[in-house]
């Protein structure tokens, strides 16, 4: 984020927009009775009228990941060479393989350990009756409000309606009485047309969430895999939101990656699923992932927050250095889904129970999370910074060391290769060899540049468990010199049972 983003931040915090900043403090001056500020469409911190408050956005540590992500190769912000595009972040080589193993491990707990849930992979651009089935098209292409002060966003129309009042200018936010901004046509959806003219019969939308493509194969599945209820239907995938405020690095971002499961049950068991796969899901997070218990929890939601078909739902939110935010929904979404298709689609979507002979239409459980955010999540938990270095060396006393203590389910490189020399072409060959022996069964990382304590460094920053280095004995015994990245243990292993070692250490 350069200075032109801050600039732009700066403006649409002024117009309404979110008050975040890539800077240390903001100073937020409230004039009116500003009751809480909305921080990328969350709620941060409540301010009393007539108040000077400091805020602290971007705290250190925060900053710190924005900086190491992309020095590192983790995140670029998209089309950078033409200034970047807001809302738009690209992976790099390491970014990309954290990110493939966030969705493996995700896949394997979710679909792969359980035989009573299935994959899917629909496609991002769907028949658009189905958003009109969903409420998407109805709810996102309204005259929207936002409220100059406290930024929640209304219906232009539904709030004229309430007051019984024509002229607009003359409402005030119902919430803190502010200001509106003037209402705008504003939709979340970003749409497209399909075919070679831009007519509304051939308009269609990216698709703003997973869950209506594993709805719409309901049946699909339904009739082709024997599945019995309970049963899950699970997917990873790209949505697309035309946020009016992205923000925070990779937080909230107008192109990101849901995992998301549609869980069917039969009515009246919904409560007892929705606890289970709460359980199941911070499971996940602790077990899987290896992310600090103390940093997170679980927020239920009240009744008022809730969506007007759901039953239930609860976050599972994460500390980030800039506090708590969500990094995953659980829903119970009733039969609210499946209904509005049947009436939209005219195809029978209930479930015909082969024991009981009822027919039914199920309740749904929806464990939903964003790939960004959990990769956001697995950097703030595991990185640290050893002040004078973590080991003896005196170049390593001199500086601070960056450590990335990821789980090595998630280090994008597992294995890094190193000759100890680059310049006697017997250990560099020696050092190829071992390469290409590992690299066809692990992530691994062929690096010959600078002392070999600077390369043990760089790996340890960005998280590598094990580096083997190939040196002048190696050429004599076979043997290579295997580094742990947490104990920095050293371990001499035969080249030939090397592949094994790793089977072992990193499965
Ligand atoms: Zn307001």
């Amino acid at each position: 984020m350069g200075k032109n983003e801050n600039w732009r931040n700066w403006e649409s915090a002024e117009a309404g927009g979110s008050p975040f900043f890539n800077a240390d403090f903001v100073i937020l001056i409230s004039f009116a009775k500003v009751e809480s500020i909305f921080a990328g469409g969350e709620k941060y911190a409540k301010i009393k009228p007539n108040q000077c408050l400091i805020i602290k956005t971007m705290e250190d540590n925060f900053e710190k990941i924005v900086s190491f992500g992309k020095r590192r190769g983790f995140v670029f912000p998209s089309s950078e060479i033409y200034g970047g595009l807001g809302g738009f972040y690209d992976f790099g080589p390491l970014g990309v393989e954290l990110k493939n193993n966030i969705k493996k491990s995700w896949w394997k707990f979710m679909v792969q350990e359980r035989e009573n849930v299935v994959g899917l992979d629909s496609s991002i651009i769907m028949n658009p009756k189905i958003w009109e089935a969903s409420g998407h098209t109805e709810n996102f292409t309204d005259p929207l409000a936002e409220c100059k002060c406290c930024h929640k966003r209304f219906r232009a129309d539904h709030l004229m309606e309430k007051e019984g009042e024509e002229d607009f200018e003359k409402i005030k936010c119902p919430e803190c009485e502010g200001e509106f901004i003037p209402p705008r046509q504003f939709n979340l959806m970003f749409k497209t047309f399909i075919g070679p003219v831009e007519e509304d019969a051939g308009k269609a939308y990216l698709r703003p969430e997973t869950a209506q493509g594993i709805f719409v194969n309901y049946k699909n599945i339904l009739d082709t895999q024997r599945v019995k209820i309970p049963f899950g239907i699970a997917q990873i995938g790209k949505a697309f939101r035309n946020e009016i405020t992205p923000g925070n690095f990779i937080f909230r971002t107008r192109e990101f990656e849901q995992m998301e499961m549609e869980y069917f049950v039969k009515p009246g068991e919904e409560d007892k699923a929705f606890d289970f796969w709460l359980n199941e899901r911070m499971r996940w997070y602790t077990d899987a992932l290896k992310i600090k218990k103390e940093n997170l929890r679980i927020r239920k939601h009240d009744s008022e927050e809730l969506a007007h078909y759901a039953k239930g739902c609860a976050d599972i939110e994460y500390k980030f250095p800039i506090g708590w935010f969500e990094i995953e929904g659980i829903a119970s979404r009733t039969d609210f889904d499946l209904k509005q298709h049947e009436k939209y689609s005219g195809q029978d979507l209930k479930y015909f129970d082969p024991e009981t002979k009822e027919s039914y239409l199920p309740y749904v459980i929806e464990p939903s999370c964003g790939v960004e955010r959990i990769f956001l999540a697995a950097l703030c938990d595991a990185y640290e910074e050893v002040e004078g270095g973590r080991t003896e060396t005196t170049e390593a006393v001199k500086e601070k060391e960056a450590l990335l203590k990821i789980d090595k389910s998630l280090a994008p490189i597992k294995i890094a290769i190193l000759p100890l020399v680059k310049n006697k072409e017997p250990v560099v060959s020696k050092a190829k060899e071992v390469y290409k022996e590992l690299g066809g069964n692990f992530q691994c990382q062929y690096d010959e540049t600078g002392t070999i304590g600077r390369r043990y460094r760089r790996q340890d920053e960005i998280g590598t468990p094990f580096a083997v280095t190939v040196d002048f004995e190696t050429l004599e015994d076979g043997a290579v010199t295997v580094r742990n990245r947490d104990t920095m243990e050293q371990e001499r292993i035969k080249i030939e049972e090397l592949k094994n070692y790793f089977f072992q250490k990193l499965n």
